[in-house]
């Protein structure tokens, strides 16, 4: 039984995981600039997401605090089916929270493996089905799953990384189909090198020089193709995995 009484005439929400900085703090500025308010997931840093919610606010929209690990399905449930309950129903969900464990799998761990599998895919699952429902019965509503260029080609030390990525691309492909009927677009973005913490460690300089454009993305780059497939503009586009990198192949 579906609880959620929608709330009719109020601003459009955004759900952002992992929004306290890099790709998903500029997706949420961006859509707040677009007119969302904005349910701000994130980990660890509070005070980065304090921050990030500050500028929301700055913008004029409200913007909401959620803590939680989207890789933990209890606890993502905890916080969001009350607010679902009480008639808030996200109408876009961006599923932006990810890390990185590289090692070549020779020397991967298991924990390695699955921790990287939990929260790049199993994420998206989670928040998803915390959800969708309530998008089905509404009848409108936008995913937007964030991969990576390792979903697309191989890159040695990331199959982890490249596994959960390629399975969010398929997961990506399959619920478009599902849900398309009900009017509910679901698309990923696969980023290439885009200038934020998620990099640290990796030979930069020697990486540039292998992306045709000869930089690192920013992380604008990204939420403007977020801000576009949320909006009306995008109406015709579902199933894609829309690749975002500067030309590498
Ligand atoms: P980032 O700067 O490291 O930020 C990661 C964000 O995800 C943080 O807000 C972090 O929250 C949150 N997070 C991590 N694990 C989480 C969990 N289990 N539950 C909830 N939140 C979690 O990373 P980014 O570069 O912006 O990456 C964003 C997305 O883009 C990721 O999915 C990444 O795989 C993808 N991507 C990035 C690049 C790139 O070059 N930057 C390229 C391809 C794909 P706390 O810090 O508060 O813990």
């Amino acid at each position: 039984m579906l609880k959620g009484a929608f709330v009719e005439n109020s601003a459009k929400i955004a759900l952002i995981t992992g929004a306290s900085k890099g790709i998903g703090a500029k997706i949420a500025l961006t859509l707040a600039r677009d007119g969302f308010d904005i349910w701000l997931n994130y980990r660890s840093d509070d005070k980065a997401a304090s921050e990030v919610k500050t500028q929301v606010e700055a913008v004029g929209r409200a913007c909401s605090l959620l803590k939680f690990d989207v890789a933990d399905a209890t606890q993502t449930t905890k916080v969001l089916q009350p607010l679902i309950d009480g008639g808030n129903i996200p109408f876009a969900v961006i599923n932006n929270a990810g890390f990185r464990k590289d090692n070549l799998l020779v020397w991967l761990t298991s924990e390695e493996w699955k921790s990287v599998i939990d929260v790049n895919l199993d994420g998206f699952f989670n928040v998803v089905k915390a959800v969708l429902p309530y998008m089905l019965k509404r009848r409108s509503g936008r995913i937007i799953n964030i991969a990576s260029a390792s979903a697309h080609i191989g890159v040695g030390g990331q199959t982890n990384y490249s596994a959960a990525k390629a399975g969010l691309v398929g997961a990506t492909r399959a619920l478009a189909a599902e849900v398309a009927k009900r009017n509910i677009l679901v698309n990923a973005i696969s980023p290439g090198f885009i200038e934020t913490d998620i990099l640290d460690g990796l030979p930069l300089q020697e990486i540039i020089k292998n992306i045709p454009l000869g930089r690192l993305g920013k992380t604008e780059d990204i939420a403007e193709m977020a801000s576009f497939l949320c909006s009306d503009k995008a109406a015709y586009i579902t199933g894609q995995a829309i690749q975002i990198n500067g030309g590498i192949c």
